[in-house]
This record gives structure tokens, C-alpha cells and sequence, in this order.
């Protein structure tokens, strides 16, 4: 059975890139029927939070990313690592370091000046224990191949080989008592039965290293994938303003989750030139073989336009209940009240079909749906202003008792009154929806005007109309 993880650091929210990792892990795991654990990596006590990690939690429960189990915290199996360090030692495989401060610093010092990366020389490899100096709190340092190479048979960048004499005799266990990262991975990984280690490969060097200590316990190499990261349009690594957030930014500004995950899914994987998929598809064709090997680019312009089809293919009242759960996290709500009753939420979801033909996300969603909320009489923008002619308003005045008539309002009734009146006056079809549109919506853009009047309804529409009208 297939087991991938996810094993973010608690250092900061869920950023774009780990939550594309995340997503990797849990497509593969869905589709090999397999499991995605969730471990939480806070050896680091000064750098992980809690707020962290709850960030974290919630931005995989809002992209829909759901883990097996609990989530493991790295931390709280310090003991387990340091069991494995001394078993690694009485293998044979591991052993006590008692270099000074002073004697690393020389080593360090010593490479720099030989223009080489630092590495410890392994000096005490072979020593005796009992030569110790006393008062010396040693390490436990890995016994590192020192010939030939190590090879890491990665399922997206392919046989990447390691020559050992670059790896040195690492430590796996602090003079502290704390494991190293490294150590910590692996000892883990292998506890929790992970099969698949899909994350970026910024990892990838680890992996050698990591290789080390699993053969060292005679422990099997889980399959590793190393994925590229994501850059900026750009080229260069992702910034900020180009897309470098936390997942719970992209809620604020308006994307749908699933939009999200087909978005990051097609960041660096691709199916034939299949761009909008469902989560279905995704999970039904996803391969870590179709992986690309090099860097995607974060494009805010596809995300958009691929959020703008995911919103026009929804259901309306499922997209409706995406906007409702999304509406507290949107700054630009205006006049849309985060706890909607019963009529305003009929009332979106009958003007939602006009709503989501023209949105690309849920803030130009919420944007366009001012119009329901607005209170009379109507604030009116600068171009519905210049729209609202003295002209305009008389034709406005003119066909509000011929609204008045109408029994059965609608969208149709109400447009075929409006070109019964164009035909009569001769007056072209735009010049009077314009200025409906101007006193219905205070804009001059809107969904279609006849779904604004059958959406308004007639008592609401007239007394619109006779606000700007009369
Ligand atoms: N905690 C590491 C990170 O957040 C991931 C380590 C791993 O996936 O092996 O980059």
C-alpha cells in the first residue's frame, strides 16, 4: 500500500509551494488507494509555533487536502531518534564525536582557506572512546561511505549519484541530545511506513545523506520524487508579488479551492493539454512519472482564468455556499453582511447565473452582487451619474408605469416591455437599458439588466426606478 506524507515546518502559514507539495502527495495517495500522513517537523523549538501549525492545518482542510490519522509531531519523538543514534553506534555504523567547538571551527577555517565546502575530517571515526577529553559532551556522527558513490534513484529527476567523498561524517545526534534533521526524516519516514517521499527539490542533496542512514539500519529506501519549485514569471525565485503567499491569501482573494488545486496541479504536472480538470480527473490520472523536470511558473493570469471556469461550472448554490464560507475572509464584502438571512441568500442565489458569467473570482463575485444589497436611494458612481440624464431620466419615468402593469415579472416580461417601448420611441435598445442599469445598480456595468429587474423583483425595481426617475 502506498504511503505518502507531508511534513511541513511549522515556521510560518501554508505556503504556495508547500501546499503544492501537499496537493503531489495526496493526489498520488488517492490514486493508489494509499494513505497521505501528515507530520509536523518542530524539532526547531525557536522557529516553530503553534499559530504555525494551525495555519497549516487549516489551509489543508480549506484546499479540500485531507491527511490520514494524526498529525505526528517531529518533537515529541526526540527519545525514538536518539535510540536509533545509539543503535546506529553499537551497529558500529555511528559514532561518538568529541571534537571541541575550537577543533570544528579550525576544520571550517581550514576549508575556507582551501576554497572547499567544510567537512569534518572524521578524526574521531577510529578513535577510542576512552581517549575522550573529559568534560566533552560528544555527537554522534554517521559513519559515511568515503568511496564510491551513493545514488539516488529519484522517480523525477532520475538516477542522481552522490559522490561520497562529498558526503562527510554528518551528525545525526546533537552533543544536546537533540537529533538532526536528517536523522530525524529518516528515523520517522521509516517509523511511519512512508513508501513514497514526494516534496521539492531543494531536498534533494538531503536525500543522498538521508540514503546513508537508511542503509546504515538496513532499512529500505523509500521511492523519492523530487519536484521542481515553483518561480516567478520570471524565471527567478517567487516573490511576494508574484505569488510567494500563504494559501489563506488566495481564500481572501476569492479563488475556489478546487480552481486552486487544478491551478497548482498543473504547476509542474501535466495530463496531454487537458487545463481544466476536476479533482476526479486529477486523482484518476495522476502519475509521478508526468511530473515535469523543470521549474513551473506561477502565472496569476492563468489562475484567474482557470478560477473564472471552475466558478461558470459550479452549481449555483454550491458556488453560492463557497461564497457564503468565503465571505468573512473578503475585505472587499462592501455592503454584503457576512451573516446572510434567508432572503438575501434567495436572492444571490437566483441572481447568481448572471453573477458567475462575468466573475473571475469570489471578490469580483462579491463586487457585482453590491447591486442586492445597495439601500435606496442608490448610491450612484460617476458614470451612472453622467448616464442619468435629464434625458434619460424621462424615459426612465416613462416606462415605469408600463412596468407597473406587468403580472408575470420576469426577465423576459420586463425586456419585451422595454422593446415595445424602443420600437414605439425609436429609441435604440442600449439607450434604455443603460439608464435602467445606471438606476438599478448605481453602475455602469452589471449583469444583464433584465436578470437585475427579475432578480430585484418588481416592488424593488420601480421604486429604484422612481428614485432616479421622477
Ligand atoms: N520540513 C521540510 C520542509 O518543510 C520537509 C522535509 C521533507 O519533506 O523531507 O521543507
Amino acid at each position: 500500500k502506498v504511503v505518502t506524507r507531508f511534513a511541513p515546518s511549522p515556521t510560518g502559514y501554508l505556503h504556495i509551494g508547500g501546499a503544492r507539495t501537499a496537493l503531489f502527495n495526496w493526489l498520488y495517495a488517492k490514486h493508489t488507494g494509499g494513505l497521505m500522513l501528515l507530520r509536523i517537523e518542530d524539532t526547531d523549538r525557536e522557529r516553530s509555533t503553534d499559530a504555525a501549525t494551525t495555519a497549516i492545518l487549516d489551509g489543508l482542510s480549506w484546499l479540500g487536502l485531507q491527511w490520514d490519522g494524526e498529525p505526528v509531531s517531529q518533537f515529541a519523538r526526540a527519545e525514538r531518534h536518539r535510540e536509533v543514534a545509539e543503535e546506529l553506534v553499537r551497529a558500529g555504523k555511528a559514532y561518538h564525536c568529541y571534537a571541541t567547538p575550537a577543533e570544528l571551527d579550525e576544520m571550517r577555517e581550514k576549508a575556507r582557506a582551501e576554497g572547499r565546502p567544510p567537512r569534518y575530517d572524521g578524526r574521531w571515526r577510529d578513535r577510542d572512546p576512552s581517549e575522550a577529553p573529559a568534560g566533552v559532551k560528544p555527537a554522534i556522527r554517521i559513519k559515511a561511505p568515503r568511496d564510491g558513490e551513493t545514488l539516488v534513484r529519484d522517480r523525477v529527476q532520475g538516477d542522481v549519484r552522490f559522490p561520497n567523498k562529498d558526503l562527510d561524517d554528518f551528525i545525526i545526534l546533537r552533543s544536546d541530545g537533540n537529533p538532526t534533521y536528517m536523522h530525524a526524516v529518516v528515523v520517522d519516514d521509516h517509523d511511519m511506513g512512508v513508501t513514497h517521499i514526494i516534496r521539492g527539490d531543494d531536498h534533494l542533496t538531503n536525500a543522498a545523506r538521508q540514503t546513508v542512514i537508511y542503509e546504515a539500519m538496513g532499512w529500505d529506501v523509500p521511492v523519492m520524487a523530487h519536484i521542481p519549485l515553483i518561480h516567478g514569471p520570471d524565471g527567478a525565485k517567487l516573490s511576494k508579488r508574484h505569488g510567494a503567499l500563504g494559501v489563506e491569501a488566495y481564500r481572501a482573494m476569492g479563488y475556489l479551492p478546487e480552481a486552486l488545486r487544478n491551478y497548482l496541479a498543473r504547476l509542474g504536472w501535466s495530463h496531454g493539454d487537458d487545463e481544466v480538470m476536476s479533482t476526479q480527473d486529477m486523482i484518476g490520472w495522476f502519475e509521478i512519472e508526468d511530473v515535469n523536470k523543470g521549474a513551473a511558473r506561477f502565472d496569476y493570469a492563468k489562475l484567474e482564468a482557470l478560477n473564472g471556469v471552475h466558478m461558470r461550472q459550479s452549481e449555483d448554490s454550491a458556488l453560492l455556499e463557497q461564497f457564503v464560507a468565503t465571505l468573512p475572509y473578503i475585505e472587499e464584502r462592501g455592503a454584503i453582511p457576512v451573516d446572510l438571512n434567508e432572503t438575501q441568500r434567495a436572492r444571490l442565489l437566483a441572481a447568481m447565473p448572471g453573477l458567475k458569467e462575468r466573475a473571475k473570482t469570489l471578490v469580483e463575485l462579491a463586487d457585482s452582487a453590491q447591486y442586492l444589497f445597495a439601500s435606496r436611494p442608490l448610491e450612484l458612481d460617476e458614470k451612472a451619474t453622467q448616464i442619468l440624464d435629464a434625458d434619460a431620466r424621462s424615459t426612465i419615468a416613462l416606462l415605469v408605469p408600463e412596468f407597473e402593469k406587468i403580472e408575470d415579472w420576469s426577465a423576459a416580461s420586463t425586456e419585451a416591455v422595454v422593446r415595445a417601448h424602443a420600437e414605439r420611441t425609436g429609441l435604440k435598445l442600449g439607450k434604455i437599458a443603460q439608464p435602467l442599469r445606471a438606476a438599478l445598480t448605481g453602475r455602469a456595468t452589471s449583469p444583464g439588466v433584465f436578470d437585475v429587474l427579475a432578480v430585484l423583483g418588481r416592488e424593488e425595481s420601480v421604486a429604484r426606478l422612481r428614485d432616479q426617475g421622477a
